[in-house]
């Protein structure tokens, strides 16, 4: 079926909590991410729901009407599909917004979802859009979600406050589109917009792949026999390059053992005997979406998500495997969430929880000075310089988003 092809691009869904993030995502997709990110939560790493829509095209009509995601045109024809978008819908937690600052690469631009029946900017949507700013994603497009509630007036009045909002940030010259998720109301106009503000970006691929690894499954029924055993399963983001079918892969910082007491990390090869992308067995996947990988590992290697959090690419082109490492610090004013006060200097001897591309791991600052810190991690993490970080205090009895780190060499 056509409406299967490959997603090309991702589409951070942002904004405050109960805006219409998911709703404005099943309107488009047909499928509900809430109980795809449901099932991907664990603790404090929330795995993002991607959920893919086609956008279409009916010949012989105007714009925006020509947009659909439906396949057949009002007059019976078929449509044409454009292309397909994956998006990422993100839960209105403030723990997102470590997943958005360290994964920047996941994300090629984002739809901002305002509701138009409150007062401009919610928290969320204030917290998103600093995190959009501050990993530079400038390809936006700002949802007015709602109309359906607001008089004609009060949705004027709000599309002033949304833009006295984004004045001199990276959302200034993004279009506001009215639009109701819940009435599927203007959607066209939305995948127009769309269609305009954020391209698929251009992708060399002959650059080495590299897979985020989000997720990892053994999904082989209890009591199959040896024989029958199918191999481990990856699941993650392919942020750039190309993977095929009969590949090596190098998986780092790979699997933890344990040698006289101390634990440490093997990287694993192994070869792609399957992939599957938008919902398809394909023989060649390149960047967009969420990506599976059937591999020759052992099933038990890949069990409940224990190789989560890992970089996977061709062998021996993999980034170094840190133990410890030095970082940039960009600290924000605040910290995230509704009750957050000032963010304080990072101190030598204190614990942050620090999050990757997909890897959470905790470490102790050994030594913090002014705009840098270096840390010693209890788990090490594959990843390359210059990769953004995520950096989480622990604040009463949670950790909280403080900053911004860049991995230096
Ligand atoms: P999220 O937290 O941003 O993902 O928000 P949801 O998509 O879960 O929506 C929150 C609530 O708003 C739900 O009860 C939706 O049915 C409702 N909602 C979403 N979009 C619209 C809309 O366009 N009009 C109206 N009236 N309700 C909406
Ligand atoms: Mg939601």
């Amino acid at each position: 079926m056509a409406g299967n092809q490959q997603p090309e691009v991702n589409i951070g869904l942002v904004g405050h909590v109960d805006h219409g993030k998911t709703t404005l995502v099943q309107a488009l997709s047909g499928s509900w991410t809430d109980q795809h990110s449901e099932e991907m939560k664990r603790g404090i790493s929330i795995r993002l729901g991607y959920a893919d829509a086609t956008f279409r095209h009916c010949e012989g009509l105007d714009e925006p009407e020509c947009y659909t995601i439906a396949e057949k045109c009002p007059d019976g024809s078929e449509s044409e599909p454009l292309r397909t978008v994956s998006f990422v819908d993100a839960p209105g937690h403030e723990t997102l917004m470590a997943t958005m600052l360290s994964g920047a690469s996941l994300m090629d631009g984002a739809v901002l979802v305002i509701s138009a029946n409150e007062p401009v900017p919610q928290p969320q949507t204030e917290e998103h859009l600093m995190a959009l700013d501050i990993i530079g994603i400038d390809n936006i497009v700002i949802a007015q979600n709602k109309v359906d509630l607001v008089s004609g007036d009060q949705a004027r009045q709000n599309y002033e406050e949304i833009q006295e909002f984004v004045e001199g940030t990276v959302a200034e010259d993004a279009p506001v589109v009215p639009v109701s998720a819940g009435q599927e109301v203007n959607l066209d106009l939305l995948m127009q917009a769309i269609e305009e503000e954020i391209p698929t970006p251009e992708r060399d691929p002959d650059t080495d792949p590299r897979m985020h690894v989000a997720r990892s499954f053994d999904i082989n029924k209890p009591g199959t026999t040896a024989d029958d055993l199918a191999g481990g399963v990856l699941g993650g983001s392919l942020v750039q390059g190309e993977l095929e079918v009969g590949d090596e892969i190098e998986i780092r910082p790979g699997r933890e053992v344990e040698r006289g007491g101390q634990t440490e990390y093997v990287p694993i090869e192994t070869t792609i005997r399957s992939l599957q992308a938008g919902g398809e067995d394909v023989d060649a996947a390149t960047p967009g979406g969420l990506l599976g990988v059937g591999t020759g590992l052992d099933p038990s290697l890949t069990k409940g998500d224990a190789l989560a959090g890992r970089l996977a690419g061709p062998a021996g082109s993999l980034p170094p495997t840190w133990d410890s490492f030095t970082m940039d610090v960009d600290l924000l004013d605040r910290v995230v969430g509704t009750d957050g006060g000032e963010v304080e200097e990072i101190s030598t001897g204190e614990p942050l929880m620090m999050t990757v591309g997909t890897a959470t791991t905790v470490g102790a600052v050994t030594s913090a000075r002014e705009g840098e810190c270096e840390v010693n991690l209890k788990r090490p993490v594959a990843a390359e310089p210059g990769a953004k970080i995520a950096i989480n205090r622990r604040i009463g009895a949670r950790w909280r988003l403080i900053g911004l780190g860049t991995l230096k060499e």
